[in-house]
């Protein structure tokens, strides 16, 4: 995995007060490739999962390699928001699968989330180690962290190394554990 360490900063506390200039996602270098309504990827939370293509990643034993590609249609606002709203309130939550490449237009469209939708939590699945310093934690709900390593498994696998956390007044909360409860 290629990381900017530049852009990282660590999760030794796990409290964050980062505030970064905000933009609003109306010009996006984000594109997805496809959209699903999932139950397992956020433990309770019925949550319309966007997969964005242009991974940098790179995970070794890759388990979705078409998403490196930069592919699909722009992940606009207005597209979001024609995502959700064709969900017709059936979800509680909006994640973002990727998207490591841009975490500022990550962090852009859930602040936009968070003011169109103030009801739906936000998720950002991203595939690097630490959290880029780009996001704003007061904009997410759920944040999992971490690379794929195909002889760790994913978040199911009680050996992993990905981690997803609940971020609740800038604190992270480890809540992995859910995912390996019968
Ligand atoms: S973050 Fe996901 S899509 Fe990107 S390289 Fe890793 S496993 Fe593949």
């Amino acid at each position: 995995m290629t990381c900017d360490t530049n852009a990282l900063v660590s999760l030794v506390t796990g409290h964050w007060s980062l505030v970064t200039d905000k933009r609003v996602n109306q010009y996006p270098v984000l594109k997805y490739t496809n959209s699903d309504i999932v139950f397992q990827e956020i433990p309770g939370e019925v949550a319309l999962a966007v997969n964005v293509s242009g991974c940098p990643c790179r995970c070794p034993g890759c388990h979705s390699p078409y998403l490196w590609r930069d592919d699909g249609q722009p992940l606009t606002t207005d597209a979001v928001d024609s995502l959700v709203d064709r969900c017709d309130g059936n979800i509680t939550c909006v994640a973002v699968m990727g998207g490591d490449a841009h975490p500022d237009e990550v962090d852009g469209l859930m602040q936009h989330l968070r003011q169109r939708y103030p009801w739906l939590r936000t998720a950002w699945y991203s595939g690097r180690s630490l959290l880029s310093k780009a996001v704003d934690l007061r904009n997410f709900d759920y944040v999992k962290l971490g690379p794929y390593l195909a002889h760790l498994g994913n978040l199911r696998n009680p050996k992993t190394n990905q981690r997803l956390y609940r971020v609740s007044d800038g604190a992270m909360q480890d809540i992995t554990s859910l995912f390996w409860r019968k």
